[in-house]
């Protein structure tokens, strides 16, 4: 089936693939071949596409995935390859998340923005292979 990986900045990943795995708001969702159609929201995440039996990973930070027989489309706020991220700015953003999350009131929307860019941070740092885990 072909994938597609599209954000407003353009697109980020276009090929045939075998296997697309996400995360929803529900959980982890895989797509084979033929699935039902289908169309679902994305949580902050990695997109983990099985090609020629190698995974590519893409950090995403939500969106919608649209599933048909012969085609997933994945529309996201933002996505990047491992090699497109730039870690020392993901680190930078985590940082300054967590001063932010110490600083915030728990109600405060600014506490929410925060565990958002946090997760955004940690998601693109655990992509890119730099968590040193
Ligand atoms: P930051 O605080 O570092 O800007 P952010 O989570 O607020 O991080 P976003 O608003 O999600 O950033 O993304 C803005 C744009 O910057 C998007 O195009 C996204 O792909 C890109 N981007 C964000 N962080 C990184 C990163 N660490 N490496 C590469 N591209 C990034």
């Amino acid at each position: 089936m072909q994938a597609n990986v599209v954000t407003p900045d353009g697109s980020v990943f276009e090929a045939q693939v075998e296997m697309v795995s996400v995360k929803t708001t529900e959980g982890e969702l895989g797509i084979l071949p033929m699935h039902l159609p289908l169309v679902t929201p994305l949580t902050i995440g990695a997109v983990r596409i099985k090609k020629d039996s190698k995974v590519q990973l893409i950090a995403v930070s939500g969106g919608f995935m649209e599933v048909r027989p012969d085609e997933v489309n994945i529309l996201a706020e933002s996505a990047e390859l491992p090699s497109d991220i730039d870690i020392s700015r993901a680190r930078a953003a985590k940082e300054r998340a967590e001063r932010r999350l110490e600083q915030a009131k728990k109600d405060h929307v600014d506490f929410r923005r925060a565990e958002l860019a946090l997760k955004r941070a940690i998601n693109r740092i655990d992509v890119a292979g730099g968590g040193g885990r």
